[in-house]
């Protein structure tokens, strides 16, 4: 996708996507929450995050709130939907 730098300006700061730390215990609320749309569980016993053009903010807010170990947090990132700021998937988010 290229998408024009000048007019990503100023969504930086805005574009966020889910992420999980390794704090998950899968328990799979997440993925049933959001009706399989945006999480999925791994063989590694880790609920990963789906990537979309968008995230429903309402059922992901549900999934934060339905995870027993706060487990979810929205995370900036890019316009290809990669984390910013060193953030990688599974890391735990101080
Ligand atoms: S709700 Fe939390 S603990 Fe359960 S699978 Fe999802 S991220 Fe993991």
């Amino acid at each position: 996708m290229n998408i024009d730098p000048t007019k990503l300006a100023p969504l930086q700061g805005l574009l966020k996507k889910p992420h999980v730390n390794s704090t998950c215990i899968w328990c799979s609320a997440c993925v049933y929450v959001t009706d399989e749309a945006y999480f999925k569980l791994n063989d590694d016993g880790l609920s990963c995050v789906q990537k979309q053009e968008n995230y429903n903010e309402s059922m992901v807010d549900d999934a934060i709130a339905s995870c027993p170990v706060n487990a979810i947090s929205w995370q900036a990132c890019d316009a290809e939907g990669n984390y910013t700021n060193g953030v990688t998937e599974h890391k735990d988010i101080v």
